[in-house]
């Protein structure tokens, strides 16, 4: 009697199991790379999402896709390397890179709501966070209100959704802080 299965695989990396349920990005050669694998080289190879100039569809931009199991394997082997050279050239534990900026009235006695859009270029930002907003090399102490992923691309992960990861774009870092001004260009620091 033929039995109906789920076709489920295994991450040929970790060895968890895959199924439907899971989130797994597949690559050039039909591999499937479980969560946790895909978060280890994200860092070097950022997710991004775009939208045609008609309509409001997004599509995602997932350079890891161009990659084989071979040559994921080869990469994970220096990515190691590769965030301590950033954190070399830097000089900082974590940096995200500001790209656009909206605010927003917070009330009567609050300062405004700053909402930095951009993304992690390595390291992770938490809320609560102490960080250091920097301009051309001078930096001003803030604190992280909030951090919003964008499109939530990782539903199954909800504990993560507030929490900046490298290669993942945010939608924002959120601040509230009196006489604080981040501008498009500025880093975010810790
Ligand atoms: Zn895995």
């Amino acid at each position: 009697m033929a039995v109906k299965r789920m076709d489920t695989g295994a991450c040929p990396i970790c060895g968890r199991a895959l199924s439907r349920f899971t989130t797994h990005v597949t690559l050039k050669d039909d591999t499937k790379i479980c969560r946790d694998c895909e978060n280890k080289l994200r860092v070097k190879y950022p997710l991004s999402y775009y939208i045609r100039s008609r309509g409001t569809k997004r599509y995602r931009k997932d350079p890891l896709q161009e990659l084989t199991l071979m040559e994921f394997l080869a990469e994970l082997e220096g990515v190691k390397e590769y965030v301590e050279d950033l954190r070399e050239k830097y000089g900082f534990n974590a940096v995200y890179q500001v790209e656009d900026i909206t605010m927003e009235p917070n009330g009567w006695f609050d300062p405004p709501l700053i909402f930095a859009k951009g993304r992690v270029v390595y390291g992770f930002f938490d809320i609560g966070d102490k960080v250091r907003v920097v301009r051309r090399g001078v930096g001003v102490d803030a604190e992280i209100k909030g951090i919003n992923r964008q499109f939530g691309e990782e539903q199954d992960i909800i504990d993560w959704e507030h929490r900046g990861e490298p290669g993942y774009p945010c939608d924002s870092i959120v601040f509230s802080q009196k006489d604080l001004i981040v501008a498009p260009g500025d880093i975010i620091v810790k």
